[in-house]
């Protein structure tokens, strides 16, 4: 199984963030060994002071594809679930100084908590509110409308340069009010107001 996920998807998460407009998809990866289950808590590593949260769609692949055309892209994930794409801020704005890839930034263990995945033709994709709170308090609330890249054209993209394969993830993209969490913070993520993430900061 691979992680895949796209930065800079939502405009206000750009500009939060100082970066600029892609004009196509920014793409990394992360390990599986980086993946949370069943709301198990998240230990704050020593290596970096400043961990943020960002909450995300995910899509799970439902068949294997490669080059897959847009407009068949829905017929290659059936199931979506949420994710917290936990990025080591401080170390990503050292290597993106140096112009180095993310990996350790992104990639590290316990950096993929995810929920469980619900099937798709249960929602409309194009209109998912989803919304993250940090002990009671609201920090991320985002719609995938305001999505610069659509779910199929992602996995599209993605396609044309990795095969995917039943059970990859996708990751895709993080609205504005991505911040710092702390040991003892608490983290619930809701889409359409269900609660499918609720875990610790240890
Ligand atoms: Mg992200």
């Amino acid at each position: 199984m691979k992680i895949l996920a796209v930065g800079r998807n939502y405009l206000e998460h750009i500009k939060e963030l100082g970066n600029q407009t892609p004009d196509e998809p920014v793409i990394f990866s992360k390990p599986e060994t980086a993946v949370l289950r069943n709301n198990e808590p998240f230990y704050y590593p020593d290596f970096s002071q400043d961990i943020h949260h960002e909450l995300e769609i995910v899509l799970k692949i439902s068949k294997t594809g490669e080059n897959i055309e847009e407009k068949f892209a829905h017929k290659y994930y059936d199931e979506i679930g949420l994710g917290i794409d936990f990025t080591a801020r401080d170390l990503q704005a050292k290597l993106k100084a140096k112009g180095l890839p993310w990996d350790l930034a992104k990639g590290f263990n316990g950096s993929a908590p995810l929920s469980e995945f619900l099937p798709k033709q249960d929602y409309d994709l194009k209109n998912l509110n989803f919304r993250l709170e940090v002990n009671g308090e609201g920090r991320q609330s985002g719609n995938t409308s305001l999505m610069i890249y659509s779910f199929d054209y992602l996995v599209a993209f993605v396609s044309r340069y990795f095969t995917l394969k039943t059970g990859d993830l996708i990751f895709t993209g993080t609205p504005a009010g991505v911040g710092p969490v702390h040991p003892g913070d608490r983290l619930t993520g809701t889409l359409e107001g269900q609660v499918l993430l609720d875990f610790e900061v240890k």
